[in-house]
């Protein structure tokens, strides 16, 4: 049983279509993020899930009841936002018992569920202070811990982690992941940002344009991108045309767009007289020449100009790995079974 079903949601701004028959469903206790580029239509998709807007077409069932025309404050979504937008003048315990207070739970209720918040997002020795007291990153965590107090249907974040600073966000992600698995709440992510959606979600929407390019498992969307939108969205994909594929392989594959992650090709430098290097048996073998290395932390990042087009090269950067220099001609190595048609 899906516990949200979209169904057939299109919308548009005056004459402007921004949503076409966008149609998906979460399980219960699934974390589901959407995933886009800006303007694609992800918050007009959010606000539309939260009432705050009225679909043109389309319904939305919560629990098998269709909730489509039912006002915002009746649907039970608790929704977390890029700015934090705590009370400044309450405590973190009143800015988490806050939502339990307006649904009028009982004083004893309130006090459990707001404790058990508090050490669900590990911050009861902050529980007196106010937010201004906070890094951002704590904030962020009051800012879920009361959008998840009053025992809300569904959990909407949008862009939660977008105002943070790299550290803190890089380390909010797993940690929000977390909370939100412990505390059961079936939640929709959305966000740009592609690394951030393969760690917190289950499965993830690649939107574009208003439609779903495509929809699976974080392994499934990074290792079989549909679309040469979706290949060029994730990963760091190298795309190449046939015409690239002709010229680089000097051999004629179907005549389409392919997709190779910058991890899957291997690269040997060319040595004096002997090219001894080991071959993958079913790959395609080409000349190069590096012309870049970037290194970002634990990945060397080599750009490689084979012929007319310049190819990403990923190494793991282990201890004593050493790395090639630019200017060096190495021989490149595409396994076959690398290359993804995405035409
Ligand atoms: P995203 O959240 O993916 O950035 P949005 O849903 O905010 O995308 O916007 C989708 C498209 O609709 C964009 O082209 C945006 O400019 C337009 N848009 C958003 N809100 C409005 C509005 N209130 N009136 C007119 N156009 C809007």
């Amino acid at each position: 049983m899906s516990f949200l079903k979209v169904e057939k949601i299109s919308h548009h701004y005056d004459n402007k279509p921004v949503l076409h028959d966008i149609s998906f469903s979460l399980a219960p206790n699934e974390i589901l993020s959407i995933l886009g580029p800006s303007g694609c239509g992800k918050s007009t998709l959010l606000k539309i899930i939260t009432g705050l807007i009225q679909p043109a077409n389309g319904k939305i069932y919560l629990e098998n009841r269709d909730i489509t025309d039912l006002p915002p404050q009746k649907r039970e979504i608790g929704i977390v936002f890029q700015s934090y937008a705590l009370f400044p003048n309450l405590n973190v315990f009143a800015n988490i018992a806050f939502g339990l207070k307006m649904k009028k739970f009982n004083k004893q209720v309130i006090q459990e569920r707001t404790l058990e918040m508090l050490n669900l997002i590990d911050l009861r020795e902050k529980a007196y202070c106010l937010p201004h007291q906070l890094s951002g990153g704590e904030q962020q965590r009051v800012a879920l811990a009361r959008a998840l107090a009053p025992y809300p249907r569904l959990l909407l974040l949008d862009e939660p982690l977008s105002a943070l600073d790299a550290k803190i966000r890089k380390n909010l992600r797993l940690e929000l992941r977390k909370i939100i698995k412990a505390a059961g709440a079936t939640s929709i992510f959305v966000t740009h940002d592609q690394e951030e959606a393969m760690l917190i979600s289950d499965r993830i929407l690649v939107m574009n344009e208003g439609k779903i390019e495509q929809e699976g498992t974080p392994e499934e969307i990074y290792t079989h991108p549909r679309n040469l939108f979706v290949a060029g969205f994730i990963g760091n994909y190298n795309l190449f045309s046939p015409a690239d594929i002709g010229e680089i392989g000097r051999q004629k594959l179907e005549n389409t767009f392919y997709a190779v992650r910058p991890e899957t090709i291997n690269i040997y430098p060319c040595h004096e007289g002997k090219e001894a290097f080991p071959l993958h048996p079913h790959s395609i073998i080409c000349k190069g020449k590096i012309t870049d290395v970037n290194m970002s932390g634990n990945i060397v990042v080599y750009s490689i100009a084979v012929g007319s087009s310049l190819i990403r090269v990923d190494k793991l950067n282990q201890a004593g790995y050493e790395y090639l220099k630019p200017g060096t001609r190495v021989i490149v190595e595409i396994p076959y079974q690398a290359l993804h048609k995405v035409g």
